[in-house]
C-alpha cells in the first residue's frame, strides 16, 4: 500500500463563490431572514431553469419528498413502486405517509429502476398507485419506457431528482416528467444551499397544497386550512441557491469533463466497469461510480492510502436495512440491487477538481493490482 503527503482529494466538496458569500452577508444585513424575496426568486429561477411551472422551496430533499407524497393525491394505503438502491429518504417518505413501498429491482447497467422489473411487479401486485423513481448518481432513468408503463397503468409518477439537477433526456430536464419532483440542495449535491430542497411541479393545485403544507397549513396569515408543518427554506439558503443556480450548467460541464477524463484513463482496465451514458440522456455525474466485482473494499483501502476519498453509495439496499427488515421487506427479491451494493465504489468527480487531481486518481487506480 502506498501513502501520500499530498492533501486528500475529498469525495465531495461544495463550490461556493465570493458572490455567494457577499449575498449571504447582504441577507444578514437586511434583517429579513425568512419568507422574503430570495426564497421567491430561487423558486421562480429554479423551476424556470427546469422548464416547470412551479417551485416550492423546502428545508431539505427529505421534506420535499414527504410533502409530495402527502399532496399528490394517493389513496390511503396505496402501494408505491420504488427502488431499493437509493438513499433511505426515498422509501422513508412513502412509509412515513402511511403508504406501502413495493421494492423493484434495478437495471445493472444504469443502477436505476428496471422497466421490465416494474412491468413484472405491476402484473403481480394489485393496488399500485404511484411510481417513485430516482435518477441515481445523476443519470436519468429510462424515461421513455417508464413513462409508457405509467401511462398504461394510470400511475402517478414522482421523481426523486435529488442527485440530478440539470440532467436531461433529449432536451427535457428530469424533474419535469411526473406529477412532481423532489430536489435536494445538501452540500454534496450538484447545487447546494447547505440544507434545502424543492418541490417542482406543473400542477398549480399540487403546488398550492405543497406551499400550504410547508408553511404550517396556512392559506393566508393565521388561517389554517390543513394540518401543516414548518418545512420552510431560509432566506440565507435561498440566496446561496440563486448564485449556485447561475453556475449549475458550468459546474455540471466540469463534472462531465472530469468524468470523461476518468473514463479515458480507466477504460482499458478489465477488472472494473465504468459508468455509461446512453445516447439520448445527459448524465450530470453527481457521482462517478465504478463497479468492482471482486476487489471493491481492497480498492477503497488502496485509494484511501493514496489520499483519495471514496464512498459506497449504498452499502445496503433499503429493503435489507434493519428498519425495513423489521417492517417485513427483507425478503423482497432485488438481486441486482444486492449485487450492486457489494460492488459499487464512487470516486471523486466534483467540479472543484482539476485535470491534475483527476490524473492523480487515474494513476492511483492503475497502480492497484487486483490479483493481490
Ligand atoms: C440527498 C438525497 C435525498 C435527501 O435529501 P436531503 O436534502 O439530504 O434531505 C433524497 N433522495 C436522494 C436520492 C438523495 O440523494
Amino acid at each position: 500500500m502506498q501513502t501520500t503527503s499530498q492533501p486528500t482529494i475529498p469525495i465531495a466538496a461544495p463550490l461556493l463563490s465570493d458572490e455567494d458569500k457577499r449575498r449571504v452577508l447582504a441577507v444578514l444585513e437586511s434583517g429579513h431572514l425568512v419568507a422574503g424575496r430570495w426564497v421567491r426568486e430561487f423558486e421562480r429561477a429554479f423551476s424556470g431553469y427546469l422548464g416547470a411551472g412551479h417551485g416550492a422551496a423546502t428545508s431539505s430533499g427529505t421534506t420535499a419528498l414527504e410533502v409530495i407524497l402527502e399532496v399528490a393525491g394517493l389513496v390511503p394505503g396505496a402501494r408505491v413502486i420504488t427502488t431499493p438502491f437509493s438513499f433511505v429518504a426515498t422509501a422513508n417518505a412513502v412509509v412515513r405517509r402511511g403508504y406501502t413501498p413495493v421494492f423493484v429491482d434495478i437495471d445493472p447497467e444504469t443502477y436505476n429502476l428496471s422497466p421490465d422489473a416494474v412491468s413484472d411487479a405491476l402484473r403481480r401486485t394489485p393496488g399500485v398507485q404511484a411510481l417513485l423513481m430516482v435518477h441515481l448518481y445523476g443519470l436519468p432513468c429510462r424515461m421513455g419506457a417508464l413513462m409508457e408503463i405509467a401511462r398504461r397503468h394510470h400511475l402517478i409518477v414522482i421523481e426523486d431528482a435529488a442527485q440530478a439537477h440539470g440532467a436531461s433526456v433529449g432536451t427535457r430536464k428530469v424533474g419535469t416528467f411526473g406529477a412532481a419532483a423532489a430536489f435536494s440542495f445538501y452540500p454534496s449535491k450538484n447545487l447546494t444551499t447547505g440544507e434545502g430542497g424543492m418541490v417542482v411541479t406543473d400542477d398549480p393545485g399540487l403546488a398550492e397544497r405543497a406551499r400550504m403544507l410547508i408553511n404550517v397549513g396556512q392559506s393566508s396569515q393565521y388561517v389554517y386550512e390543513t394540518l401543516g408543518s414548518n418545512y420552510r427554506m431560509t432566506e440565507i439558503a435561498a440566496a446561496i441557491g440563486v448564485g449556485q443556480l447561475a453556475r449549475l450548467d458550468e459546474h455540471n460541464a466540469r463534472r462531465r469533463q472530469n468524468a470523461h477524463s476518468l473514463t479515458e484513463g480507466l477504460q482499458d482496465l478489465e477488472w472494473l466497469t465504468l459508468p455509461r451514458e446512453p445516447r439520448d440522456a445527459t448524465h450530470v455525474y453527481h457521482q462517478y461510480t465504478l463497479r468492482v466485482p471482486h476487489h471493491r473494499d481492497r480498492l477503497a483501502q488502496h485509494l484511501t492510502a493514496c489520499g483519495i476519498g471514496t464512498r459506497v453509495y449504498y452499502p445496503t439496499p433499503i429493503h435489507r436495512s434493519p428498519l425495513y427488515r423489521r417492517l417485513g421487506y427483507g425478503e423482497a427479491r432485488c438481486p441486482e440491487a444486492e449485487r450492486a451494493a457489494e460492488e459499487v465504489l464512487s470516486i471523486p468527480v466534483h467540479p472543484a477538481l482539476g485535470e491534475e487531481q483527476i490524473q492523480r486518481i487515474v494513476h492511483a487506480i492503475r497502480r492497484f493490482d487486483p490479483r493481490h
